[in-house]
């Protein structure tokens, strides 16, 4: 085996968030606080009233999961999904 072979770079890491639209109360903390700022504010709305949060660029979430944390409705959560390299 080669060494370029060997030297392939890192596969770049790709994130989901997935929010659970009935708990969200529309806070936007989750919103103001993301670093990259990809998440935003959906135009309808949930049951109860409120406009959840939706990621807005899949590419630009880098995995930190302030918005999880920092969810007071437990509504947002972050996972890995897949890599593409
Ligand atoms: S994990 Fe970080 S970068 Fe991704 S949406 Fe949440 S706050 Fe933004
Ligand atoms: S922090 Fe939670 S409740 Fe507030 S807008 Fe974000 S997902 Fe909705």
């Amino acid at each position: 085996m080669s060494l370029q072979a060997q030297a392939k770079p890192a596969a770049k890491k790709v994130y989901d968030v997935i929010v659970i639209k009935d708990r969200c109360k529309e806070c936007g903390l989750c919103i103001s606080l993301c670093p990259p700022k990809v998440l935003d504010t959906e135009k309808t709305y949930n049951k109860f009233g409120y406009r959840p949060t939706y990621l807005k660029g899949k590419d630009g979430c880098i995995g930190c999961k302030i918005c999880e944390f920092a969810c007071p409705e437990f509504a947002i959560f972050v996972r890995e999904a897949s890599s593409n390299g």
